[in-house]
Protein backbone atom coordinates (compact mmCIF):
# COMPACT_ATOMS: atom_id res chain seq x y z
CA UNK A 1 0.00 0.00 0.00
CA UNK A 2 1.31 3.35 -1.40
CA UNK A 3 1.52 5.89 1.62
CA UNK A 4 2.92 9.71 1.21
CA UNK A 5 2.36 12.53 3.20
CA UNK A 6 -1.01 14.59 1.69
CA UNK A 7 -0.17 18.11 0.27
CA UNK A 8 -2.41 19.66 2.28
CA UNK A 9 -4.05 18.88 5.92
CA UNK A 10 -6.77 16.25 6.31
CA UNK A 11 -5.60 15.34 2.58
CA UNK A 12 -8.04 17.87 1.73
CA UNK A 13 -8.01 18.72 -2.42
CA UNK A 14 -7.21 22.74 -1.74
CA UNK A 15 -6.91 25.01 1.06
CA UNK A 16 -8.97 28.13 1.26
CA UNK A 17 -7.75 31.31 2.16
CA UNK A 18 -10.17 34.05 2.05
CA UNK A 19 -8.16 37.02 2.30
CA UNK A 20 -9.22 40.90 3.17
CA UNK A 21 -7.32 43.69 2.20
CA UNK A 22 -7.01 47.08 4.45
CA UNK A 23 -8.41 46.50 7.89
CA UNK A 24 -7.59 49.94 8.70
CA UNK A 25 -8.92 52.32 12.13
CA UNK A 26 -10.54 54.49 9.06
CA UNK A 27 -14.67 55.33 8.31
CA UNK A 28 -15.36 57.28 5.00
CA UNK A 29 -18.85 59.01 6.11
CA UNK A 30 -19.52 58.78 1.89
CA UNK A 31 -23.10 60.35 1.81
CA UNK A 32 -22.20 63.21 4.64
CA UNK A 33 -25.02 61.61 6.50
CA UNK A 34 -23.24 62.02 10.06
CA UNK A 35 -23.76 57.69 10.53
CA UNK A 36 -22.00 54.95 9.37
CA UNK A 37 -23.75 53.11 6.43
CA UNK A 38 -22.96 49.60 5.30
CA UNK A 39 -19.81 49.88 3.18
CA UNK A 40 -18.26 52.92 3.95
CA UNK A 41 -16.67 51.56 7.01
CA UNK A 42 -12.76 49.36 6.87
CA UNK A 43 -12.88 48.53 10.45
CA UNK A 44 -13.13 51.72 12.73
CA UNK A 45 -16.54 50.62 13.82
CA UNK A 46 -15.59 47.66 15.13
CA UNK A 47 -18.66 45.70 15.96
CA UNK A 48 -21.21 48.73 16.28
CA UNK A 49 -24.10 48.70 13.72
CA UNK A 50 -23.23 48.70 9.50
CA UNK A 51 -19.64 47.71 10.44
CA UNK A 52 -17.25 45.94 8.02
CA UNK A 53 -17.09 43.42 10.93
CA UNK A 54 -21.17 43.11 11.16
CA UNK A 55 -21.59 42.73 7.36
CA UNK A 56 -19.45 40.03 7.38
CA UNK A 57 -20.21 38.16 9.86
CA UNK A 58 -24.10 38.58 9.48
CA UNK A 59 -23.74 37.83 5.62
CA UNK A 60 -20.67 35.16 5.08
CA UNK A 61 -19.10 34.31 8.89
CA UNK A 62 -22.51 32.89 10.59
CA UNK A 63 -23.45 31.14 6.99
CA UNK A 64 -20.31 29.32 6.62
CA UNK A 65 -18.65 28.94 10.13
CA UNK A 66 -15.88 26.81 8.92
CA UNK A 67 -14.13 29.83 6.85
CA UNK A 68 -11.25 31.29 7.97
CA UNK A 69 -10.38 34.95 7.45
CA UNK A 70 -7.07 36.66 6.69
CA UNK A 71 -7.29 40.34 7.04
CA UNK A 72 -4.45 42.35 5.51
CA UNK A 73 -3.95 45.27 8.27
CA UNK A 74 -2.55 48.61 7.62
CA UNK A 75 -1.03 49.95 10.85
CA UNK A 76 -0.56 53.36 10.69
CA UNK A 77 -3.19 55.97 8.98
CA UNK A 78 -4.31 54.53 5.71
CA UNK A 79 -3.26 56.94 2.32
CA UNK A 80 -6.15 58.60 1.00
CA UNK A 81 -6.11 57.53 -3.17
CA UNK A 82 -6.66 61.67 -3.44
CA UNK A 83 -3.63 63.56 -1.40
CA UNK A 84 -5.80 66.51 -1.30
CA UNK A 85 -8.88 64.89 0.10
CA UNK A 86 -9.06 63.41 3.70
CA UNK A 87 -11.19 60.22 5.02
CA UNK A 88 -13.85 61.20 7.99
CA UNK A 89 -11.82 59.22 10.58
CA UNK A 90 -8.39 57.80 10.07
CA UNK A 91 -6.05 56.66 12.76
CA UNK A 92 -3.28 54.42 12.82
CA UNK A 93 -4.11 51.15 14.73
CA UNK A 94 -2.94 52.78 18.16
CA UNK A 95 -5.34 55.75 17.71
CA UNK A 96 -8.89 54.48 19.47
CA UNK A 97 -9.22 52.65 22.65
CA UNK A 98 -12.41 50.60 20.42
CA UNK A 99 -10.55 50.16 17.71
CA UNK A 100 -7.65 48.09 19.79
CA UNK A 101 -9.77 46.00 21.82
CA UNK A 102 -11.96 45.31 18.33
CA UNK A 103 -8.51 44.32 16.90
CA UNK A 104 -7.28 42.23 19.90
CA UNK A 105 -10.89 40.44 19.48
CA UNK A 106 -10.09 39.68 16.21
CA UNK A 107 -6.77 37.96 17.13
CA UNK A 108 -7.64 36.08 19.66
CA UNK A 109 -10.29 33.80 17.84
CA UNK A 110 -8.73 31.06 15.61
CA UNK A 111 -10.93 31.41 12.59
CA UNK A 112 -9.20 34.85 11.92
CA UNK A 113 -5.45 35.85 11.60
CA UNK A 114 -4.43 39.61 11.28
CA UNK A 115 -1.38 39.82 8.71
CA UNK A 116 0.54 42.58 7.89
CA UNK A 117 -0.01 45.57 5.02
CA UNK A 118 2.01 48.46 4.93
CA UNK A 119 2.62 50.93 7.09
CA UNK A 120 0.14 53.64 5.30
CA UNK A 121 0.20 51.72 2.00
CA UNK A 122 1.36 54.51 -0.02
CA UNK A 123 1.38 57.95 -1.13
CA UNK A 124 -1.77 59.37 -2.43
CA UNK A 125 -1.35 61.68 -5.68
CA UNK A 126 -3.49 64.38 -7.64
CA UNK A 127 -5.15 61.64 -9.08
CA UNK A 128 -5.77 58.03 -8.68
CA UNK A 129 -3.76 57.29 -11.37
CA UNK A 130 -0.65 58.74 -9.40
CA UNK A 131 -1.21 56.72 -6.26
CA UNK A 132 2.38 55.35 -5.03
CA UNK A 133 2.02 51.77 -3.47
CA UNK A 134 3.69 51.36 -0.19
CA UNK A 135 6.86 48.93 -1.66
CA UNK A 136 7.21 51.40 -4.37
CA UNK A 137 7.88 54.72 -2.12
CA UNK A 138 11.30 53.04 -0.41
CA UNK A 139 14.50 54.69 -2.14
CA UNK A 140 16.50 51.61 -0.72
CA UNK A 141 16.31 48.68 1.11
CA UNK A 142 17.14 50.10 4.47
CA UNK A 143 14.63 52.58 4.24
CA UNK A 144 11.91 49.64 3.35
CA UNK A 145 13.57 47.77 6.16
CA UNK A 146 13.40 50.55 8.59
CA UNK A 147 9.80 51.22 7.69
CA UNK A 148 8.79 47.54 7.98
CA UNK A 149 10.73 47.62 11.61
CA UNK A 150 8.47 50.53 12.59
CA UNK A 151 5.29 49.15 11.13
CA UNK A 152 5.91 45.92 12.62
CA UNK A 153 6.74 47.70 16.21
CA UNK A 154 2.98 49.53 15.80
CA UNK A 155 1.64 46.08 15.48
CA UNK A 156 3.29 44.74 18.12
CA UNK A 157 2.36 47.63 20.64
CA UNK A 158 -1.35 46.88 19.62
CA UNK A 159 -1.86 43.18 19.59
CA UNK A 160 1.07 41.89 21.72
CA UNK A 161 2.45 39.47 19.17
CA UNK A 162 4.15 40.37 15.49
CA UNK A 163 2.67 39.66 12.01
CA UNK A 164 3.51 36.56 10.83
CA UNK A 165 2.73 37.16 7.17
CA UNK A 166 1.79 39.90 4.81
CA UNK A 167 1.13 40.87 1.13
CA UNK A 168 2.35 43.98 -0.47
CA UNK A 169 0.07 47.01 -1.06
CA UNK A 170 -0.96 46.79 -4.24
CA UNK A 171 0.83 43.49 -5.11
CA UNK A 172 3.58 46.20 -6.01
CA UNK A 173 6.76 45.76 -5.77
CA UNK A 174 10.78 46.36 -6.96
CA UNK A 175 14.11 44.72 -6.98
CA UNK A 176 15.05 45.10 -3.24
CA UNK A 177 11.29 44.47 -1.74
CA UNK A 178 11.64 40.65 -1.20
CA UNK A 179 14.89 41.27 0.53
CA UNK A 180 13.38 44.38 2.66
CA UNK A 181 10.59 41.29 3.79
CA UNK A 182 13.08 38.36 4.19
CA UNK A 183 14.87 40.61 6.65
CA UNK A 184 12.21 41.96 8.68
CA UNK A 185 11.53 38.30 9.66
CA UNK A 186 8.25 37.12 7.48
CA UNK A 187 7.14 33.67 7.16
CA UNK A 188 5.12 34.09 4.41
CA UNK A 189 3.96 36.40 1.89
CA UNK A 190 1.68 37.71 -1.24
CA UNK A 191 3.53 39.34 -4.30
CA UNK A 192 1.35 38.09 -6.81
CA UNK A 193 -2.00 38.73 -8.14
CA UNK A 194 -1.44 35.36 -10.54
CA UNK A 195 -4.72 35.25 -12.08
CA UNK A 196 -4.18 38.50 -13.96
CA UNK A 197 -0.88 37.26 -14.59
CA UNK A 198 -2.11 33.73 -16.50
CA UNK A 199 -3.54 36.61 -18.92
CA UNK A 200 -0.48 38.58 -19.92
CA UNK A 201 1.62 36.04 -21.93
CA UNK A 202 4.55 38.02 -21.62
CA UNK A 203 4.79 37.10 -18.42
CA UNK A 204 5.78 33.64 -17.20
CA UNK A 205 6.25 34.05 -13.51
CA UNK A 206 2.90 33.49 -12.11
CA UNK A 207 2.45 30.31 -10.15
CA UNK A 208 -0.71 29.02 -8.31
CA UNK A 209 1.49 26.64 -6.31
CA UNK A 210 3.47 27.95 -2.83
CA UNK A 211 6.53 29.46 -3.85
CA UNK A 212 9.97 30.55 -2.06
CA UNK A 213 11.67 34.04 -2.39
CA UNK A 214 14.74 34.06 -0.11
CA UNK A 215 13.45 31.68 2.44
CA UNK A 216 10.10 33.65 2.87
CA UNK A 217 6.91 31.12 1.34
CA UNK A 218 4.85 32.54 -1.73
CA UNK A 219 1.47 32.45 -1.00
CA UNK A 220 -0.37 32.96 -4.65
CA UNK A 221 -3.64 34.94 -5.01
CA UNK A 222 -5.77 33.01 -7.20
CA UNK A 223 -9.23 34.35 -7.57
CA UNK A 224 -10.86 37.78 -7.84
CA UNK A 225 -13.72 38.05 -5.60
CA UNK A 226 -15.42 40.54 -7.76
CA UNK A 227 -15.04 37.85 -11.01
CA UNK A 228 -18.57 37.23 -11.07
CA UNK A 229 -20.48 34.11 -11.77
CA UNK A 230 -22.88 33.95 -14.74
CA UNK A 231 -25.04 32.05 -12.29
CA UNK A 232 -25.44 35.53 -10.09
CA UNK A 233 -27.79 37.35 -11.94
CA UNK A 234 -27.65 40.42 -9.35
CA UNK A 235 -24.74 41.42 -11.59
CA UNK A 236 -26.02 40.96 -15.25
CA UNK A 237 -26.72 44.86 -15.93
CA UNK A 238 -23.56 46.36 -13.70
CA UNK A 239 -20.35 48.07 -15.86
CA UNK A 240 -18.27 45.55 -13.61
CA UNK A 241 -19.55 42.47 -14.86
CA UNK A 242 -19.63 43.72 -18.68
CA UNK A 243 -16.23 44.58 -18.47
CA UNK A 244 -14.91 41.46 -16.21
CA UNK A 245 -16.69 38.86 -16.81
CA UNK A 246 -17.54 38.99 -20.55
CA UNK A 247 -13.72 39.61 -21.27
CA UNK A 248 -12.88 36.33 -19.18
CA UNK A 249 -16.09 34.54 -21.20
CA UNK A 250 -14.04 35.61 -24.29
CA UNK A 251 -10.92 33.33 -23.17
CA UNK A 252 -13.75 31.01 -21.85
CA UNK A 253 -12.92 31.22 -18.26
CA UNK A 254 -15.53 31.20 -15.87
CA UNK A 255 -15.68 31.37 -12.21
CA UNK A 256 -16.19 27.83 -11.44
CA UNK A 257 -14.27 26.71 -14.35
CA UNK A 258 -10.88 28.49 -12.60
CA UNK A 259 -11.93 27.09 -8.88
CA UNK A 260 -12.55 23.57 -10.23
CA UNK A 261 -8.98 23.60 -11.89
CA UNK A 262 -7.53 24.86 -9.04
CA UNK A 263 -9.31 21.73 -7.10
CA UNK A 264 -8.06 19.44 -9.90
CA UNK A 265 -4.84 20.16 -9.18
CA UNK A 266 -4.46 20.26 -5.60
CA UNK A 267 -3.89 24.21 -6.10
CA UNK A 268 -4.70 27.17 -3.37
CA UNK A 269 -8.24 28.83 -3.84
CA UNK A 270 -7.13 31.99 -2.33
CA UNK A 271 -10.08 34.82 -2.53
CA UNK A 272 -9.11 38.47 -2.78
CA UNK A 273 -11.33 40.91 -1.01
CA UNK A 274 -11.55 44.67 0.42
CA UNK A 275 -13.09 45.77 3.53
CA UNK A 276 -15.37 48.64 2.06
CA UNK A 277 -16.03 49.86 -1.78
CA UNK A 278 -15.15 53.74 -0.61
CA UNK A 279 -12.70 55.61 -1.77
CA UNK A 280 -12.29 59.22 -1.70
CA UNK A 281 -12.19 59.69 -5.20
CA UNK A 282 -15.86 58.44 -5.17
CA UNK A 283 -14.84 55.18 -7.46
CA UNK A 284 -15.46 51.95 -6.35
CA UNK A 285 -12.96 49.64 -4.92
CA UNK A 286 -12.68 46.65 -6.47
CA UNK A 287 -12.78 43.70 -4.85
CA UNK A 288 -14.74 44.71 -2.20
CA UNK A 289 -17.23 42.26 0.33
CA UNK A 290 -20.01 44.59 -0.25
CA UNK A 291 -20.50 45.11 -4.11
CA UNK A 292 -19.65 41.22 -3.83
CA UNK A 293 -21.32 39.93 -1.64
CA UNK A 294 -23.44 38.09 -3.54
CA UNK A 295 -20.58 36.63 -5.82
CA UNK A 296 -19.13 35.19 -2.33
CA UNK A 297 -22.33 33.67 -1.04
CA UNK A 298 -22.60 31.86 -4.41
CA UNK A 299 -18.37 30.75 -4.29
CA UNK A 300 -18.84 29.46 -0.77
CA UNK A 301 -22.06 27.66 -1.21
CA UNK A 302 -20.34 26.11 -4.40
CA UNK A 303 -17.32 25.01 -1.92
CA UNK A 304 -19.28 23.78 0.47
CA UNK A 305 -19.86 20.43 -1.86
CA UNK A 306 -15.53 20.23 -1.97
CA UNK A 307 -13.41 18.63 -0.90
CA UNK A 308 -11.56 21.64 0.91
CA UNK A 309 -9.34 23.30 3.81
CA UNK A 310 -10.53 26.33 5.08
CA UNK A 311 -6.96 28.23 6.55
CA UNK A 312 -5.08 31.12 7.58
CA UNK A 313 -2.09 31.98 5.05
CA UNK A 314 0.33 30.97 8.49
CA UNK A 315 -1.89 27.43 8.86
CA UNK A 316 -1.36 27.53 5.35
CA UNK A 317 2.81 28.08 5.35
CA UNK A 318 3.43 25.87 8.88
CA UNK A 319 1.54 22.83 6.58
CA UNK A 320 3.50 23.57 3.82
CA UNK A 321 7.06 23.75 6.25
CA UNK A 322 5.89 20.20 8.02
CA UNK A 323 5.56 18.55 4.90
CA UNK A 324 8.79 19.58 3.89
CA UNK A 325 10.71 18.32 6.72
CA UNK A 326 9.39 15.02 6.96
CA UNK A 327 10.09 12.04 4.18
CA UNK A 328 8.41 8.43 4.39
CA UNK A 329 11.17 5.78 4.32
CA UNK A 330 8.87 2.17 4.47
CA UNK A 331 10.64 -0.28 6.96
CA UNK A 332 8.23 -2.81 4.80
CA UNK A 333 5.07 -3.57 3.38
CA UNK A 334 2.95 -2.78 6.88
CA UNK A 335 5.60 -0.34 8.51
CA UNK A 336 7.44 2.95 8.02
CA UNK A 337 9.22 5.40 10.21
CA UNK A 338 9.38 9.32 8.78
CA UNK A 339 13.03 10.29 8.29
CA UNK A 340 13.05 14.38 10.14
CA UNK A 341 14.70 16.71 8.22
CA UNK A 342 13.88 19.42 11.05
CA UNK A 343 13.22 18.43 14.80
CA UNK A 344 11.32 21.80 14.93
CA UNK A 345 7.89 19.69 13.93
CA UNK A 346 7.57 16.90 16.29
CA UNK A 347 4.33 15.99 17.96
CA UNK A 348 3.06 18.44 15.87
CA UNK A 349 -0.03 16.71 13.52
CA UNK A 350 0.69 16.16 9.91
CA UNK A 351 -2.04 14.36 7.34
CA UNK A 352 -1.13 11.13 5.52
CA UNK A 353 -2.71 9.29 3.10
CA UNK A 354 -2.74 5.50 1.78
CA UNK A 355 -3.61 5.86 -1.93
CA UNK A 356 -6.32 3.25 -3.24
CA UNK A 357 -7.02 2.10 0.45
CA UNK A 358 -9.94 0.60 -0.87
CA UNK A 359 -11.41 2.34 1.88
CA UNK A 360 -11.20 -1.13 3.81
CA UNK A 361 -13.04 -1.19 7.16
CA UNK A 362 -11.12 -0.62 10.31
CA UNK A 363 -7.29 0.39 8.40
CA UNK A 364 -5.04 2.23 11.33
CA UNK A 365 -2.04 3.66 12.07
CA UNK A 366 0.05 2.44 15.10
CA UNK A 367 2.68 4.84 17.06
CA UNK A 368 3.80 3.01 19.89
CA UNK A 369 0.59 1.41 20.81
CA UNK A 370 -1.45 4.15 20.20
CA UNK A 371 -4.35 3.64 16.95
CA UNK A 372 -5.10 6.43 14.84
CA UNK A 373 -8.40 6.14 12.78
CA UNK A 374 -8.58 6.93 9.08
CA UNK A 375 -10.83 9.71 7.67
CA UNK A 376 -12.70 7.85 4.45
CA UNK A 377 -12.57 9.46 1.68
CA UNK A 378 -13.72 8.13 -2.28
CA UNK A 379 -10.27 7.13 -3.21
CA UNK A 380 -8.24 7.29 -0.38
CA UNK A 381 -7.65 6.81 3.38
CA UNK A 382 -5.96 10.00 5.83
CA UNK A 383 -4.58 9.55 8.88
CA UNK A 384 -3.83 12.62 11.20
CA UNK A 385 -0.61 11.34 13.25
CA UNK A 386 1.57 13.39 15.25
CA UNK A 387 5.01 13.79 14.12
CA UNK A 388 7.87 11.43 15.77
CA UNK A 389 10.92 9.56 15.06
CA UNK A 390 8.98 6.11 16.18
CA UNK A 391 7.93 3.38 13.55
CA UNK A 392 4.05 3.78 12.40
CA UNK A 393 2.60 0.05 11.55
CA UNK A 394 -0.51 0.29 9.10
CA UNK A 395 -2.92 -2.09 10.48
CA UNK A 396 -5.35 -3.52 8.37
ZN1 LIG B 1 -4.35 47.03 0.09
Amino acid sequence: MAIKVSKWKNGAQSPVLFMIDDLANLWHDKNKNGKCDIGEDWGHMGISQNSMWNFLNQNILSKWPNIKTTFFLVVGKRASILSHKRYTYCEDILGSEDFLEFINNLNSRNDVELAYHGLTHGIGGSDAKNFVQEWETFKNVDEAIKTTELGKEIFFKALGEYPKGGKYPGYAYNSFSDESIAKTGFKWWCRHLDFLKEDDSNLKDYSYDLEKFQGVIDIPTTIDGAFYSLKVKQYLLTRKYVKSTLLALLKKRTLEGLIKKRLANQQIISIQEHTSPVRTDDRIQYPNIVTDINNLEHIFSFLKLKDVWYATGSEIAEYNEKTESVDIRRINNHQFRLKLTSRKFIGQAISLELENGKTEEDVRIVIRGKEYPAIKKSTKLVFNVPITDQIYSIKT
